[in-house]
C-alpha cells in the first residue's frame, strides 16, 4: 500500500525523537526550542523607578499649582540610573531623577522635566499631576515565578530579552539536527561549471541545504555522488555521522537508480517508499538505527517540495519544537484548476497567495511539471488537493500551506 501523504507523515513522526536538550547560554539558543516551561527568577522592574527624566514628587504637594500660581519644591538632590536615594522626601521636597533611577522613599509621582523649571536648589511646577504617573512600579512587568516560555516555543529576539531581564542565564534547549545532503546523478554538475553535453547544474544541493537551514538545522552538504553502487555506499557510509540523511536523486525505477538497493544494503530499514502525491511520487524514508534517511526525488520542485511537507516536520519534531506545522488558510483558487480524471494522489500545486480586500486569494505560478524550478521563485504556498478532486471552479474554495508565514514560534 502506498500512504496518503497523512499517513507518510504519520509514519515518519512516529519514528523520530527529540534530540535530548542541553543548557545553552542566552547568546547561543535564538531559534532553539526549550525543552521545559521558564518562570521568572525574578520581579521586573526589581525596583519601583521613574519612567521619565524630571523631578520625583508628592502628588499631594502639586494639587494647587497652576500657571499663575506655580508651586516650589526643594530639590535634595539628584539621581542618575543606578544610584541609590541616600535619603526620604518629605512634604514640599523633590529629587531630580533620571529615567530607570529608584523612585526615593516618599516620593510617588515623576514630573517630566519639560514641564519644569529649575531655580537653585528650587523646582518651579506649574500644574497638578495623577499621583503614580511616570513611574513603573516593582514588579509590574514580570512577577517572580511567572510563566515566561512554555515546552516546545522556538527562541525570538523578544524571548530572549524577557529571560535576560527575568534573570535566566542559561536554557535548556535542544539543538540543531545536523542533516547531511546528497545529490546524486552523472548528469550533475557544480554550479560554478559549465555544463557538458549532457549535463545540468546541481540545484538540489543549494535548494535543499538552504531549507534545511530555514527550518532552523545545520545542513551539511557532501560532494555529489556518481550513479555507481560502490561511490554511494562509501559516501552514504560518511554521512552516517549526521543526524539525518536527505538525499536526491536515484530513487526511482531507473536502470541507475541505486539508492534504495544501498541503502538497504547497509542496513537500513525501509519504512516506507512512494507517497500518493503529485508531483514527487518517489519518496523513500528509511531508519538505520534510529537514523532517519530521506530519499528525495531527484526533481527539484519535488525534492523541494518533500522536505517542505515531510522533512522539514520532522526536522521540528527533533529539535523540539512543539509546533511543527505551517499554517494552513483556506482561498479562493482564481483561474480554477483541471487535473487528470480519476486522479487517486493528492496534487500539491505551487500558487501566489495574496490577501486581495481582506480575503486570501491564491493563483498558480504557471506550468506545475515537476521540473518547472522557476514556478518556486514566485509560489509563497502550497495549494493541498485532496486525492480524488480532478477540478476546481475558478474562485473555488482550496486549502493552502502558507510556507511563507511568520516564523513559526
Ligand atoms: P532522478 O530522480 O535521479 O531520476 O532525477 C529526476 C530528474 O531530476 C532528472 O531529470 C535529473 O536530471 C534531475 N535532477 C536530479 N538531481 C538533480 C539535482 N541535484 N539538481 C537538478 N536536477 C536534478
Ligand atoms: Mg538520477
Amino acid at each position: 500500500m502506498i500512504p496518503t501523504p497523512a499517513q507518510a507523515l504519520d509514519l515518519i513522526l512516529d519514528r523520530v525523537e527529540p534530540i535530548p536538550a542541553t543548557g545553552k547560554s542566552l547568546s547561543e539558543v535564538l531559534g532553539l526550542a526549550v525543552a521545559e516551561a521558564l518562570n521568572s527568577q525574578a520581579q521586573v522592574p526589581p525596583f519601583t523607578n521613574s519612567a521619565m527624566d524630571g523631578y520625583a514628587v508628592r502628588a499631594v504637594d502639586l494639587r494647587d499649582a497652576s500657571l499663575a500660581n506655580p508651586v516650589r519644591l526643594r530639590v535634595l538632590g539628584d539621581l542618575a540610573a543606578g544610584a541609590i536615594p541616600h535619603r526620604p522626601m518629605g512634604p514640599g521636597d523633590a529629587f531630580r531623577i533620571m529615567t530607570g533611577a529608584p523612585l526615593p522613599e516618599g516620593a510617588d509621582s515623576v514630573v517630566p522635566v519639560e514641564d519644569t523649571t529649575q531655580v537653585g536648589d528650587w523646582v518651579e511646577l506649574r500644574m497638578p499631576l495623577r499621583k503614580g504617573v511616570h513611574i513603573r512600579l516593582a514588579g509590574e512587568d514580570l512577577q517572580l515565578g511567572q510563566l515566561l516560555v512554555k515546552a516546545g516555543q522556538g527562541l525570538r529576539p523578544g524571548d530572549i530579552g524577557v529571560l535576560a531581564a527575568a534573570g535566566i542565564p542559561e536554557v535548556p534547549v535542544h539543538p540543531r539536527v545536523r542533516v547531511a545532503v546528497l545529490t546524486t546523478g552523472d548528469e550533475l554538475v557544480d554550479v560554478s561549471e559549465l555544463p557538458g553535453p549532457g549535463r545540468i547544474r546541481d540545484a538540489n544541493i543549494h535548494a535543499v541545504c538552504a531549507q534545511v537551514a530555514a527550518a532552523g538545522a545545520i545542513s551539511v552538504p557532501f560532494p555529489r555522488v556518481p550513479d555507481d553502487r560502490l561511490q554511494l555506499t562509501a559516501i552514504l557510509r560518511e554521512a552516517l555521522a549526521a543526524d539525518v540523511i536527505l538525499t536526491t536523486g536515484g530513487i526511482s525505477v531507473g536502470d541507475y537508480d541505486f539508492m534504495k538497493a544501498m541503502l538497504e544494503e547497509l542496513g537500513a530499514e525501509r519504512i516506507f517508499w512512494k507517497v500518493a502525491q503529485k508531483p514527487g511520487g518517489p519518496l523513500g524514508f528509511w531508519l538505520l538505527g534510529a537514523k532517519p534517511i530521506f530519499g528525495l526525488p531527484g526533481n527539484p520542485v519535488a525534492a523541494m517540495l518533500m522536505v517542505e511537507e515531510y522533512v522539514r516536520p520532522a526536522l521540528r519534531k527533533m529539535m523540539g519544537f512543539a509546533k511543527l506545522h505551517r499554517p494552513m488558510a483556506e482561498a479562493g483558487l482564481e483561474g480554477g484548476w483541471v487535473g487528470k480524471a480519476g486522479d487517486r494522489r493528492t496534487t500539491f500545486l505551487r500558487v501566489v497567495a495574496q490577501r486581495v480586500d481582506g480575503e486570501l486569494k491564491a493563483r498558480l505560478t504557471g506550468p506545475q511539471g515537476s521540473g518547472i524550478l522557476s514556478s518556486m521563485l514566485l509560489a509563497n504556498a502550497l495549494a493541498v488537493i485532496p486525492a480524488g478532486v480532478d477540478r476546481i471552479e475558478p474562485g473555488g474554495t482550496v486549502l493552502l500551506r502558507l510556507t511563507e508565514e511568520a516564523e513559526d514560534h
